[in-house]
């Protein structure tokens, strides 16, 4: 794409309205533009990026044979009133139609997702099930400070399985956990993220959190060097040791919930009556599963972990684009030999950038810094007269000369 076209304006100063590091970079860098606390616009930049995370989910998701779906954002009073949430679920945003209908805003969709997936369950036959979507949620948080990292309108992938039996549930789970531990790895993220015991309810003996290292995060975590895992504060009192290898010598760290997943069992099959078959036509209640995912908080916690004086330094499979192709002065020469590397990455079916503003070389140097393309390459009359051109990775300091 032709910078000319792309819908941005770069700040030359941090905003002073946020007081978080992710918010602070992605206003600067165009990505993302605050509406009021809590609540932002995706602008081209930061959709992008916001894109290519989702997509990485979804593929992940894909594998494990889960069908993509999308439900909607208003959830019918009556379907919350059944599981009793509400009135308990202190972040739900609550509104009434014209007609005197109330609403609440979706800010998880068990209730809509069970009785929805109920009318395809009759027999055992029909079962396994697992269906997810990738949504914005809307939680009334009272807190709302961390810029992306705590939205009261966020975007979220959940994903719910229906399994015949607590076995069958346990195999899928493990699944899941595979599937989590591979996004995190192509979000470059898996070296600070820890698989985190956390209290499994009423339900099961635990849930798991995917907890990123950050000085920011809201979360306190035990890590157990051996076994690389870790468990949640709220839990630490009861397990006292590492659920694996039984030891108790733990490092603190604080850390942010990047997702997180847990046995429903029969919490909203039983509300919702959803029932099925067995092979003896007995009835039985199905197993549930839910795992979640904020690819909102996702990007700004990379944001926090990735960055240097010059920006954000994306993953390379996130990035907004994989070629920032830079032209020095207005040579003609210059010029065809840089559109020349343009249409060739094009066609490749790359993501490239082609700056062809009237800038100063400092101002697209700098800009590309903020927008964080994979790969810079700059083309100037000094390299071509080498029949070269330069291109510095992103996270790298050094250059390389390339022939053209
Ligand atoms: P937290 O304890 O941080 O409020 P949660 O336990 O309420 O999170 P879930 O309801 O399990 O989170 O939601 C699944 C995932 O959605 C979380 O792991 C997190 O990544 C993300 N998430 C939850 N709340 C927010 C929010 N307000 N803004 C952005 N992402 C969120
Ligand atoms: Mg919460």
């Amino acid at each position: 794409m032709l910078q000319s076209k792309l819908i941005y304006k770069i700040k030359k100063e941090f905003s002073k309205d946020e007081d978080s590091l992710n918010a602070r970079l992605l206003v600067q860098g165009s990505y993302i533009k605050k509406e009021a606390s809590g609540i932002y616009t995706f602008l081209p930049l930061g959709l992008k990026v916001l894109s290519n995370i989702e997509n990485i989910i979804r593929e992940e998701m894909n594998k494990i044979d889960a069908s993509e779906i999308l439900m909607p954002a208003l959830i019918p009073k009556e379907n919350l009133v059944k599981t009793g949430r509400w009135d308990t679920f202190d972040v739900l945003f609550k509104l009434k139609s014209q007609t005197n209908n109330e609403y609440g805003l979706g800010a998880t969709h068990e209730e809509i997702v069970t009785p929805l997936i109920s009318d395809f369950i009759s027999s055992y036959k029909n079962l396994p099930i697992f269906v997810y979507q990738i949504q914005t949620k809307f939680r009334d948080e009272k807190r709302a400070k961390s810029g992306i990292l705590r939205g009261r309108e966020f975007r979220m992938k959940d994903l719910y399985s229906f399994s015949k039996n607590e076995d069958d549930l346990n195999v899928y789970y493990e699944n899941a956990l595979s599937a989590y531990k591979k996004i995190y790895e192509r979000l470059n993220l898996s070296d600070i993220t820890y698989l985190t015991y956390a209290s499994g309810g009423t339900f099961s003996k635990y849930s798991h959190e995917f907890q990123t290292l950050s000085e920011v995060g809201e979360d306190d975590i035990y890590i157990c060097d051996k076994c690389n895992v870790a468990i949640n504060e709220e839990i630490i009192e009861e397990q006292k040791v590492c659920p694996i290898c039984g030891a108790s010598d733990f490092r603190k760290e604080k850390a942010i919930e990047v997702g997180n997943i847990f046995k429903l069992k029969t919490k909203f099959s039983e509300p919702f009556s959803v029932k099925y078959l067995d092979e003896k036509n007995k009835e039985n209640l199905v197993y549930m599963g839910c795992y979640g995912i904020g690819s909102s908080r996702v990007m700004g916690t990379i944001v926090e972990v990735s960055h240097d004086d010059s920006g954000i330094i994306w993953p390379e499979e996130i990035a907004p684009f994989k070629y920032h192709i830079i032209p020095v002065g207005n040579d003609e020469e210059v010029l065809e030999e840089a559109n020349k590397l343009y249409k060739t990455y094009l066609e490749k079916g790359d993501e490239v950038l082609f700056d062809d503003r009237d800038e100063s070389t400092g101002t697209k140097l700098k800009d590309a810094d903020l927008i964080s393309a994979t790969y810079r390459i700059v083309v100037s009359k000094k390299t071509i007269e080498q029949g070269k051109f330069e291109l510095k990775k992103r996270s790298d300091k050094e250059i390389q000369l390339l022939s053209l």
